[in-house]
């Protein structure tokens, strides 16, 4: 066979983001969107930290890549991203969650609530 003209041969294989280890192994393209829409069924759209059934959901990795988790679906949930995947996220990355704020742009927590004369006593 001929060579291909270099305009037409295969890209070379594509270097893992520098400072990444598990860049590499993440899933990307149809596989990821397969693997996607495949844990979503499997966890009947429901969040697996919240229990609600919700559509706009993401894969959520039990174990973080960063934290040698893999993307076997056993290390996979469906998880609502608001709040959950959300808050999961800070919580694994050494933050504390946000609190959720109220219809009236307050943060609805019984403890800041009950709090006086502190930053929302006004
Ligand atoms: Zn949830």
């Amino acid at each position: 066979m001929p060579d291909l003209p270099p305009s037409h041969r295969p890209a070379p294989p594509r270097k893992p983001f520098g400072n990444s280890r598990t860049a590499a192994n993440r899933l990307t393209g149809r596989a990821l969107q397969r693997r996607n829409a495949r844990i979503a069924l499997r966890d009947g759209f429901t969040c697996q930290e919240c229990g609600r059934v919700t559509e706009s959901g993401e894969v959520d990795h039990r174990v973080p890549l960063a934290k040698g988790g893999t993307e076997d679906d056993l290390n996979c949930q469906w998880l609502c991203a608001e709040p959950c995947h959300r808050n999961k996220t800070i919580r694994e990355n050494g933050g504390k969650a946000r609190l959720a704020i109220g219809p009236d742009g307050f943060p609805v927590s019984a403890r800041i609530a009950a709090r006086k004369g502190g930053h929302w006593d006004r």
